[in-house]
């Protein structure tokens, strides 16, 4: 069954709520990149980057970004799939807060988190509406927290 959270955008008040929740958690936190993944990520991402004062970079499918990219493959239920990034959109020795809307099996976190990491960025935490936890995604992750709205 698929969750979908584009409801949760229809209603201005569970909206913006969703968002403060996230920014109060992150504010503090010297954070200077949020790294969004695609698609949903991109709904969240943004308006807490802002709110934080944080940059936000794009964490895309194959062929979408324009410039030199780093990748990282990850498996899915049935194949394989490729997360891109941009070569300088963040720098070594920064602090990332990863955004998506659902963590499933955790294998598209676990690869946002690599993909970070090659390049020497602190992944402080994790942040995702929904969590699933039957898929076990947190044991995936391994040490690195993960904040969940609704499991
Ligand atoms: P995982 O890699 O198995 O954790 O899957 C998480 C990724 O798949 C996220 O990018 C989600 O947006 C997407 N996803 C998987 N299942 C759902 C769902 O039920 N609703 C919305 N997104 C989902």
């Amino acid at each position: 069954m698929f969750q979908d959270i584009t409801t949760l955008l229809l209603d201005t008040k569970a909206f913006r709520d969703t968002i403060d929740l996230f920014v109060e958690r992150y504010k503090d936190k010297n954070i200077s990149v949020v790294a969004g993944i695609e698609a949903r990520g991109f709904i969240f991402g943004p308006p807490i980057a802002l709110a934080i004062g944080a940059k936000f970079v794009p964490m895309r499918k194959p062929k979408k970004l324009p410039g030199e990219v780093i990748s990282e493959e990850y498996s899915l239920e049935y194949g394989k799939d490729v997360m891109e990034m941009h070569v300088g959109a963040v720098q070594a020795g920064e602090r990332a807060l990863i955004v998506d809307d659902l963590v499933a099996t955790g294998g598209t976190l676990s690869a946002a988190i690599r993909l970070l990491e090659r390049v020497g960025v602190h992944v402080v935490e994790c942040a995702c509406v929904i969590e699933l936890p039957e898929l076990k995604g947190r044991e995936r992750l391994g040490e690195k927290p993960l904040f969940v709205l609704v499991s």
